[in-house]
C-alpha cells in the first residue's frame, strides 16, 4: 500500500506543475458560506454560446427564485471548457440577455472577461490551477492515471466493442492504460505524448446506487464504472470534474440543470465521493417543448427552429419582464394560475414556488399563451409604469415612437389611462412593439384618416360636439342626432322592425369613432375624443366629410 502510495506520489509530480496549492489552502481560500440555515446557492452554468432561449433561461429563473426565497445567493458560471463549441466573445450576449431578462445576480460573470465575487474565478478556463490541484490529489491517492490512448486506439476499442456487442466505453477489461506499470507511465510521459487523465472508477455496473432529485424523486441507478476523462490532453477538465470541483468550492447547495444529465448522476455522486465533497441536491428538468406546425407533435424547442423563443427576440418584442416572469411561474408550477387568480395583486415572489410541484416531462412553450398572460399583466399597470415601460422598450428598439411619446408625456400617460384602473382594464397590449400600431391615431404623425361614407352624421354631431361633455352627455348627444338622420336611438327598438331605419346608434357612433381614429375599434370612444382634444376631433371630422 505504502509503495503504491509513493508511486503514485512519484507519477502525480511527474504529470503536474509544481507549486501547485494543496486542497486546503483551496479551502481556506472558499471558506462556506456564512448563510443562514436553509438558505440556497444556486448557479447558472451556461458554456459561451452567445444567447439564451427560453429554455436555458428556465433554470436560471428557477435558480433566482430559489435564491430569493431562501435568502441564499445566486452566481453566474461561464462553461468554457469546450473550446470547439466557442466562438469568440460569446458572454456578453449571454449576460445581456439575462440582465434584459430582469435576471440579477448576486455575484459571478458580469461581462466579457469581467465578475465580482468572493468566489471566482467564475469562469472555467481560468481555474486551471485549481483543478489541477484536485486531479493531482486524485492521482496521489491512485483514483486517476494518465491514459495515452490515441484517438486511433479509442475508434478501435469502440469497433472491438461493438462487435463483442458489449457497453462501449473505458471500463473494466477495456482500460487499457488503467495496469501501465509506474515504469511504463513514465517512460510514456517522458516521450511527450499526449495524455488524457482519467478517473480509476471503483463503480460496478451491476450494484445500484439511490439518488434523490427534487423534481423526480428517489431514483435507482446503475453504479458508473467507466474510467472518465477527467483533464483533457490540454489539461483543460471536462464538464464531469469541473462540475464537481467547481460546486463544491463555490459552496453550491442546488444544482439546477437540464435533464440531459441525469445519466451522468452516477458518475457525479462518485466524483463528489471520491474528491471528499458533500454533494449538492439536484433538481433535473426536462427541455422545454413546443409543438411543431408541421407535424402537430411535441418537440424540444430549439435555438435553430424557435427563433421566437430566443429571449433577445422576446425582450424586442417587447414582452415585460413582469410578463416573461409570470409566464415561467406558469409552466413551472400548474398551481399557479389559481393562486394567481386568488391573489391578483400579489408581487409574484410571494408565490410559495415549489421544485416538487414541478412537472418531470417537458413544460410547452406557446406563444398564444404568453401573450395573454402579458396582456393581463400589462393591464393591471398604471398608466405611468405602461409609459415609463414603454418609453425603455421604443428608447432601445423604436426610436420615432419613443420621440412621439415622449414629446408630450402627460398626453401619452392620457392616452394610456384609458380603459386602465377599473375593476375590468382592458386587454389589448401584450407587448411593447404593439403599441405603434395599437395607439398610432393618438399621434398625428401616425394617424391614417379614412373617408367616411355618411357625412351627414359628422355635420350634425359638429352642430352638437361640446368637448367639456361628461360621459352621459355625450352619449345623449349622439342619441340626439340619430332620429333626424333616420338611425335609430335604440339597438333593441332597431331589431324590432330594422326595415324602418337606415342603421341605429352603433353606425352613428361608428362613423364619429372612424373619422375620429381611422379605426372600427377602439377604447372608450368618449375617453379617446377627451384624449384626443377638441382641435383633432374637429379638424379630423371635416377632413373625414
Ligand atoms: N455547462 C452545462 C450546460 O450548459 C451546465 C450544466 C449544469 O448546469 O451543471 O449544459
Amino acid at each position: 500500500m505504502t509503495e503504491n502510495l509513493v508511486s503514485a506520489a512519484r507519477l502525480a509530480a511527474a504529470i503536474f506543475e509544481s507549486g501547485l496549492k494543496s486542497p486546503a489552502e483551496w479551502e481556506a481560500r472558499f471558506p462556506v458560506r456564512g448563510l443562514p440555515e436553509g438558505a440556497m446557492v444556486t448557479r447558472f452554468a451556461p458554456s459561451p454560446t452567445g444567447f439564451l432561449t427560453l429554455g436555458n433561461l428556465l433554470t436560471a429563473f428557477v435558480d433566482r427564485l430559489l435564491a430569493n426565497t431562501s435568502g441564499g445567493v445566486f452566481f453566474l458560471r461561464l462553461e468554457d471548457t469546450d473550446k470547439k463549441r466557442e466562438t469568440g466573445d460569446g458572454v456578453s450576449g449571454i449576460v445581456n440577455d439575462m440582465a434584459a431578462f430582469g435576471l440579477a445576480i448576486d455575484e459571478g460573470v458580469t461581462g466579457f472577461g469581467t465578475e465580482r465575487g468572493a468566489y471566482g474565478p467564475y469562469t472555467q478556463s481560468h481555474r486551471r490551477e485549481i483543478y489541477h490541484t484536485y486531479a493531482k490529489a486524485l492521482v496521489e491517492q491512485g483514483l486517476a492515471y494518465p491514459c495515452f490512448c490515441s484517438a486511433d486506439d479509442l475508434d478501435k476499442l469502440r469497433n472491438e466493442q461493438e462487435q463483442a456487442g458489449v457497453n462501449k466505453g473505458y471500463y473494466g477489461q477495456w482500460t487499457k492504460c488503467r495496469n501501465l506499470s509506474l515504469d511504463e507511465q513514465l517512460a510514456h510521459l517522458k516521450s511527450g505524448e499526449p495524455y488524457t487523465l482519467r478517473l480509476r472508477s471503483p463503480g460496478d455496473a451491476s450494484r445500484k446506487i439511490f439518488v434523490n432529485d427534487l423534481v423526480r424523486g428517489k431514483l435507482e441507478l446503475p453504479e458508473y464504472d467507466m474510467d472518465v476523462v477527467l483533464l483533457k490532453a490540454d489539461g483543460i477538465p471536462t464538464y464531469h470534474f469541473a462540475h464537481a470541483v467547481d460546486d463544491h468550492l463555490m459552496r453550491v447547495t442546488h444544482v439546477i440543470r437540464g435533464d440531459e444529465w441525469l445519466a451522468s448522476l452516477p458518475l457525479h455522486a462518485q466524483l463528489f465521493y471520491l474528491l471528499g465533497f458533500k454533494p449538492p441536491k439536484y433538481a433535473h428538468i426536462a427541455p422545454m417543448m413546443k409543438l411543431d406546425a408541421e407535424t402537430g407533435g411535441k418537440r424540444k424547442l430549439s435555438k435553430r427552429k424557435d427563433p421566437e423563443a430566443a429571449v433577445g427576440a422576446l425582450v424586442r418584442a417587447g414582452y415585460p419582464n413582469a410578463a416573461l416572469h409570470e409566464y415561467l411561474v406558469t409552466l413551472l408550477n400548474s398551481s399557479f394560475e389559481d393562486w394567481r387568480r386568488a391573489n391578483p395583486d400579489a408581487p409574484l415572489a410571494k408565490f410559495p414556488f415549489s421544485l416538487k410541484k414541478m412537472q418531470p416531462s417537458g413544460a410547452l412553450f406557446d406563444l398564444q399563451k404568453l401573450e395573454d398572460v402579458s396582456k393581463t399583466v400589462i393591464s393591471r399597470m398604471t398608466a405611468e409604469q405602461v409609459y415609463a415601460q414603454a418609453l425603455a422598450w421604443a428608447n432601445a428598439f423604436d426610436p420615432d415612437l419613443a420621440s412621439l411619446l415622449s414629446n408630450d408625456p402627460a398626453y401619452s400617460i392620457a392616452m394610456l389611462s384609458i380603459d386602465r384602473g377599473n375593476k375590468k382594464p382592458r386587454k389589448d397590449i401584450a407587448r411593447w412593439g404593439q403599441l405603434r400600431e395599437l395607439y398610432s391615431y393618438f399621434y398625428d404623425e401616425l394617424f391614417e384618416p379614412r373617408l367616411v361614407s355618411a357625412p351627414e352624421i359628422l355635420q350634425a354631431y359638429l352642430e352638437v360636439y361640446d368637448p367639456n361633455d361628461d360621459k352621459d352627455a355625450w352619449f345623449a348627444k349622439i342619441k340626439s342626432i340619430c332620429e333626424p338622420l333616420g338611425y335609430c336611438p335604440d339597438v333593441k327598438t332597431y331589431k324590432a322592425d330594422p326595415d324602418t331605419w337606415k342603421g341605429h346608434v352603433s353606425d352613428v357612433s361608428g362613423a364619429i369613432r372612424m373619422a375620429v381614429t381611422g379605426r372600427e375599434n377602439t377604447p372608450d370612444l368618449w375617453a379617446v375624443m377627451r384624449v384626443i382634444g377638441e382641435a383633432r376631433v374637429r379638424g379630423r371630422m371635416e377632413e373625414a366629410m
